[in-house]
């Protein structure tokens, strides 16, 4: 294949996402865990511009602290592009401009909807026209929530996450994110802390169970569309290692819950917090509770899609 680019620029949006249900097993013998997570795309996207270029360069600005992202070879955008240019024999590059909203590092695969963005925006500009079952198969390569900001909806992962079936989800879900301003949080260090916790036997910890996998009630209150019924089934097994990093946030969890909110938990590895909300008008009102007491909250809905060119 040449270098020739079929389209001058390319405008991707990809989504943030909530675990709503997270359960991991027990570390493997290569280092990761088995999980089983119930993942929801939200509205809370980064935007991704991406023109020809001889070589692989990228530029991040956005709404949120972008002082910890890396602007070479380690992003994970710029290595999904090189990854599609070498699957593909694509000879050129390509400039990425990603304008970030997803907190980094804060539990919501900010890098990772970055990295599934650079996969369709490059598959565009060049016309390498790889099909999304290839694509996935890229994403899986990059990191295992990658594949879910592709496919985007609501997904269940099971193996390291990336093993994917989409899941019926009715209506819309309604939910209030408290985002740090803080540092965020590293997470290999939030799933050591959880080791450790589990092999201390720390109180609030359940051990893990041989193969995990997502209850069938959170399942059936999804299709539903059944905002209650889902807020007794949410989990989050990597929420006591992420409270006991980051004390903290146990304060914020608690306004949330005695303000209105059907159910918070942590999102992912943290330090992100999730409340669902029994609708928009709860949703509002939570937002405004959390605001006067000093917590800057923002309101997002899911499902949404996953990365895709405007
Ligand atoms: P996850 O929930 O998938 O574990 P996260 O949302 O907690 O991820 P990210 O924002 O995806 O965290 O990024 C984690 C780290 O990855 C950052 O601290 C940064 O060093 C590195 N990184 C590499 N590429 C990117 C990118 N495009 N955007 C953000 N961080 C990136």
């Amino acid at each position: 294949m040449t270098d020739a680019a079929v389209a001058d620029r390319v405008h991707v949006r990809a989504p943030g996402k909530i675990n709503l249900f997270f359960e991991v097993g027990d570390v493997q013998d290569d280092g990761y865990h088995d999980v089983a997570s119930a993942y929801q795309a939200v509205s809370l996207y980064e935007d991704m511009w991406a023109t020809p270029a001889d070589d692989f360069t990228i530029r991040v600005s956005g709404t949120v602290d972008v002082s910890g992202v890396p602007a070479d070879d380690r992003n994970l955008a710029l290595r999904a592009a090189r990854m599609l240019a070498q699957r593909a024999g694509y000879e050129g590059g390509v400039h990425l401009e990603i304008v970030k909203h997803v907190p980094v590092a804060g539990g919501m695969g900010g890098g990772s909807a970055d990295a599934a963005a650079a996969l369709v925006a490059c598959d565009l500009l060049w016309g390498t026209d790889l099909g999304m079952q290839e694509l996935q198969r890229l994403a899986a390569r990059l990191g295992a929530d990658v594949p879910f900001a592709l496919m985007g909806g609501t997904a269940i992962g099971t193996g390291r996450g990336d093993q994917l079936s989409q899941a019926l989800a009715k209506g819309r879900f309604d939910w209030v994110l408290l985002t740090s301003e803080d540092e965020g949080l590293s997470t290999p260090e939030v799933y050591s802390h959880l080791d450790r916790m589990r092999a201390d036997r720390a109180p609030d910890i359940a051990p893990p169970r041989r193969t995990p996998a997502v209850e069938p009630g959170v399942l059936q209150a999804l299709r539903a569309g059944d905002a209650a019924a889902l807020s007794v089934r949410v989990r989050n097994d990597l929420q006591p290692a992420a409270l006991s990093l980051r004390p903290a946030l146990r304060e914020a969890l608690e306004l949330g819950e005695r303000s209105g909110a059907l159910a918070g938990l942590v999102s992912g590895s943290g330090p992100t917090l999730a409340f669902l909300a029994e609708g928009p008008e709860a949703a509002l009102e939570l937002q405004v509770t959390l605001a006067a007491a000093g917590y800057p909250a923002l309101h997002v809905h899911g499902p949404v899609a996953g990365a895709r060119a405007l």
